[in-house]
């Protein structure tokens, strides 16, 4: 049987990729790829609503690409690639924003969000349709499963509707993919305000754990992230937002469960707990952050395994696109 097919794609929005970035997303993805049939891309298209600077967009994409394959994305394994080298990407955008209603797309909390840290002067109006350009990024390599972090899940939920719009509206195109979201680790939050979550494209970078900064640097971070009133390690998500969002991170890396971490911190205090999580956090990061900074050092190789990627990612894409357009009426060019 074959296997069932599963795609997900991150935003070269920063030169780095955060904590949340990986253990909300990646590590599924690396996990998936033993049992699924896997693609998944650098969608530097959206990072262009960010309005992020040409140099940074071109170092921050490769930058992306390389931090995947040291994460553990074996190219052999999945289909890996760059969103705008396959521009069928956008061909089925455009057919999303025409099933799209306006007061539909006006309910993405990401958008709003997003939006009112900005301004409206300075929000794009690709902001406001990344959610149909995400939906065609899915539905273009007609996967069964989505896996992504908890704060995607309204994005997947419109995909689901587009999808079987579409199917009823046109003709059975489309499968109707599934989120593939977990329940512990799902959301990590920023260390300074443990109620927001850890964002790349937050103001400041103060709250944010980059895998690829210095085990230094993160520690000191970790050092002074913001916690609660109070003592006791003990996980209260709701009145210790700070030392829960810790515990989570440790109990990610170190295998620890909730329960043994509050054993064994039971007569310590926060500062012994801090330096714990960041001796498990940089002892694992080190190793990626040096495995990425090898392939980066050999450019022409990581752009050729990405054209290999796009390539075979174009003959899924491209078919879709031709079934959607002949669905709706569009002539073919013959
Ligand atoms: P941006 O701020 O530019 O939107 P981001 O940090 O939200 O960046 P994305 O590229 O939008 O990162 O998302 C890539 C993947 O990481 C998605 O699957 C998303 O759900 C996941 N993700 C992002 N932030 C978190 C987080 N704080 N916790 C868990 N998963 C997250
Ligand atoms: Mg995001």
């Amino acid at each position: 049987m074959a296997k069932a097919r599963a795609l997900s794609g991150i935003q070269p929005t920063s030169g780095s990729f955060h904590l949340g970035n990986y253990l909300g997303a990646v590590r599924q993805w690396v996990e998936l790829q033993e049992s699924h049939d896997t693609y998944y891309c650098v969608v530097d298209l959206h990072a262009l609503t960010a309005g992020i600077d040409p140099a940074k967009l071109h170092d921050a994409t490769l930058a992306s690409a390389a931090q995947l394959i040291a994460l553990g994305i074996d190219p052999q394994k999945s289909t890996l690639f760059i969103q705008s080298h396959v521009p069928a990407h956008n061909q089925l955008g455009w057919i999303m924003e025409c099933i799209t209603g306006f007061g539909e797309a006006s309910r993405m909390t990401q958008f709003k969000d997003k939006s009112a840290k900005n301004g409206s002067d300075r929000t794009v109006v690709g902001l406001f349709t990344y959610p149909m350009l995400q939906a065609a990024d899915i539905l273009l390599y007609q996967p069964q499963y989505v896996p992504v972090g908890e704060d995607q899940r309204q994005h997947i939920e419109l995909t689901r509707d587009l999808a079987g719009r579409f199917n009823s509206t046109y003709k059975e195109i489309f499968t109707i993919p599934e989120g593939y979201i977990l329940k512990a680790g799902a959301k990590i939050y920023d260390l300074q305000d443990p109620t927001a979550k850890m964002s790349k494209s937050a103001s400041s970078t103060s709250g944010l754990i980059e895998l690829l900064d210095t085990a230094a640097a993160n520690t000191k971070k970790i050092k002074s992230a913001t916690t609660d009133a109070g003592r006791e390690v003990t996980f209260d998500g709701v009145n210790k937002p700070g030392i829960s969002n810790l515990m989570t991170i440790h109990s990610a890396f170190s295998g620890a469960s909730i329960a043994d971490l509050e054993n064994e911190f039971a007569d310590k205090g926060y500062g012994d707990f801090k330096s714990s999580v960041a001796d498990v956090v940089t002892s694992h990061l080190d190793p990626i952050r040096e495995r990425t900074n090898e392939l980066l050092q050999d450019k022409g190789e990581l752009t050729r395994l990405l054209k290999v990627g796009s390539e075979k990612a174009a003959l899924v894409a491209d078919e879709t696109v031709r079934q959607a357009y002949n669905a709706m009426g569009l002539i073919p060019r013959g």
